[in-house]
């Protein structure tokens, strides 16, 4: 048996960070990634400021991304030209960086620090005495017939399946999850400074969708095209993303002058809570630990922020990182994510959907601390009416939590 003291499970954004942080202060990791080295994930590949922010404190430039300066913000006939705020906190700059290339340069700079990563190798958690379940003591993983001794698993497998599923990391049941779904398409227009987002959306039917279409610009002659939907949306069972992105391309196909797609449109999940992202041995990162935001679906940022917590702590001291690791998550984006995700039970509702979004682009301003408080990009140490607006949200929405459960869309 090897013995490390850090094994991550995946090398997607939030594994990757997690072995760059860990590797570079001299922790013994390797990385298992069940796909081959070069491998893709469906993603809109939008980097906010606040990813961006991550990247940089990773010591990763920007070289093979597309800067982005804002959102084009669309609802209806409504267009509001919103740039990047400009906080203390973060950047003024986000970008567009498609996964592969991203995701290629994240997991380089891992090995180059010092991690080992060992590609197409499915790695489960392995409990002492080999006693799995949701109480067992994590002691390392087993891959392709070998094992590991670890004193910390990271899982960073992205949304839960077996290996998440093993250590009862997975969604709350009674919590709204999210899908979408990508593409890419030439448009002469790939070098716009601008995402584009659509807030207006319908299924084929002509009833309103809550989620967004999205033409998010790449820079390399290709644009990234996509729709995504919350579980909070009355006939969610019954949509079918091909079709809405099929509907969406067909709204924009005029104005972005997009070719057919370059490649066969892929759906994957947005997990946006998780039963428990730690326990002894262990902690989840990124979208295993549920880190996605439920008004925006991005979760990049809080997957490379919660794979830097988790090494750091690891290596601050290895006995208390899980305990540790789940307080410091918790305090960084609990309280925004739990408010995420009651206001996509409100917005589940056609009526109070259209009546928010006439308030959120009615006026520049409003749309301005509408950018700010969905991308998560409130500054605590100067918040500003985006930080009020962002609290009031909080507060009212903590009251109302058990009438928008009871009263959610169904169908
Ligand atoms: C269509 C779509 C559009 C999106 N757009 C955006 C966006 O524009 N901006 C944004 O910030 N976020 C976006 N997201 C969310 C974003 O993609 C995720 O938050 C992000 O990928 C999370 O990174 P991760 O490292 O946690 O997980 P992942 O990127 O999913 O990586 C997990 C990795 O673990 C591997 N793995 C899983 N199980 C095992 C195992 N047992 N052994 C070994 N390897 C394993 C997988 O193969 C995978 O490579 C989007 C999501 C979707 C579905």
């Amino acid at each position: 048996m090897n013995t490390v003291d850090i094994a991550v499970i995946g090398a997607g954004p939030s594994g990757a960070a997690a072995a760059i942080r860990a590797a570079r202060q001299g922790v013994d990791t390797v990385v298992f990634e069940r796909a081959a080295y070069g491998r893709d994930k469906a993603c809109g590949d939008g980097l906010t400021p606040r990813a961006v922010g991550a990247l940089a404190e990773l010591g990763i430039g920007l070289d093979g991304a597309h800067l982005i300066e804002g959102l084009r913000m669309i609802a209806g006939r409504t267009e509001r030209v919103l740039p990047w705020p400009a906080t203390g906190r973060f950047p003024a700059h986000g970008a567009v960086w498609p996964r592969r290339r991203l995701d290629a340069a994240l997991i380089d700079a891992a090995a180059e620090a010092g991690a080992e990563i060992v590609w197409g190798a499915e790695a489960l958690p392995v409990f002492e005495g080999g006693e799995d379940g949701e109480n067992g003591r994590v002691v390392g993983v087993e891959a392709g017939g070998r094992r590991w001794r670890a004193g910390l698993v990271v899982a960073a497998c992205g949304a839960p399946g077996k290996a998440a599923r093993m250590l009862g990391a997975t969604r709350v049941r009674q919590e709204p999850y999210g899908v979408a779904i990508r593409s890419y398409a030439a448009s002469p227009r790939h070098a716009e400074r601008y995402l584009e987002a659509c807030l207006t959306m319908r299924d084929a039917d002509g009833h309103s969708v809550p989620g967004y279409g999205w033409i998010f610009p790449a820079g390399d002659g290709a644009v990234n095209i996509g729709v995504g939907a919350l579980s909070t949306m009355k006939r969610f069972k019954r949509l079918n993303l091909n079709t809405l992105l099929d509907l969406y391309h067909d709204q924009v196909r005029e104005s972005w002058e997009t070719g057919p797609y370059l490649e066969r449109p892929r759906a994957w999940r947005l997990p946006m809570s998780s039963v428990r992202r730690h326990g002894p041995g262990w902690v989840a990162v990124g979208d295993a630990a549920g880190l996605i935001n439920p008004m925006n679906g991005e979760g990049i940022d809080y997957g490379l922020e919660s794979g830097m917590i988790a090494a750091d702590l690891f290596v601050r001291d290895p006995a208390s990182a899980p305990e540790l690791y789940d307080r410091t998550v918790g305090e960084r984006f609990d309280a925004f994510l739990r408010t995420g995700r009651r206001f996509s039970f409100l917005i589940g509702h056609p009526a109070i959907l259209g009546a928010g979004l006439r308030l959120a682009v009615g006026a520049q301003a409003v749309a301005d601390i509408t950018l700010r408080v969905m991308g998560n990009l409130v500054d605590s140490e100067s918040p500003g009416s985006a930080g009020r607006v962002l609290a009031a949200a909080d507060r009212i929405l903590a009251a109302a939590d058990p009438l928008l459960r009871r009263t959610r869309a169904r169908g």
